[in-house]
């Protein structure tokens, strides 16, 4: 967990374009934004993915659920944003601490499920 980029972010111990904290959450500016918005929301507990959630830790997904509607209306997303979480190397998660990807400020096309 000490080598984990996103509790080093959480932490303050490297340097992030925050946008939202809470006691449970913690969300900043994606370093690669895929569009106009893409914050990065994440629970400050250290959960490797979604496949490591459990009825004892999944309190922490509801507070990043909770955080995003208020993210978004912040980054002014009134007509909508798309929320992703990729869960293992073959869905392209790169970093092992469970994140969702709030994005939007663009027309966003087709379903991507
Ligand atoms: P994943 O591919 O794991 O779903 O998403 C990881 C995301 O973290 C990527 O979109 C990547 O651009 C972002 N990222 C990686 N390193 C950093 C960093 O040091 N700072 C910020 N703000 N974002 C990062
Ligand atoms: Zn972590």
């Amino acid at each position: 967990m000490n080598d984990c980029l996103f509790c080093k972010i959480i932490a303050g111990e490297i340097p992030s374009s925050k946008v939202y904290e809470d006691d449970k959450v913690f969300a900043f500016r994606d370093i690669n934004p895929q569009a106009p918005v893409h914050v990065l929301v994440v629970p400050k507990e250290h959960i490797a993915s979604a496949n490591e959630l459990n009825d004892a830790n999944a309190g922490a997904v509801s507070a990043c659920f909770t955080a995003i509607p208020k993210i978004a209306e912040a980054e002014g997303l009134k007509d909508g944003y798309r929320v992703i979480n990729n869960c293992g190397a073959a869905a392209g998660q790169t970093v092992m601490h469970i994140h969702f990807h709030l994005i939007g400020g663009r027309e966003l096309g087709e379903h991507i499920v």
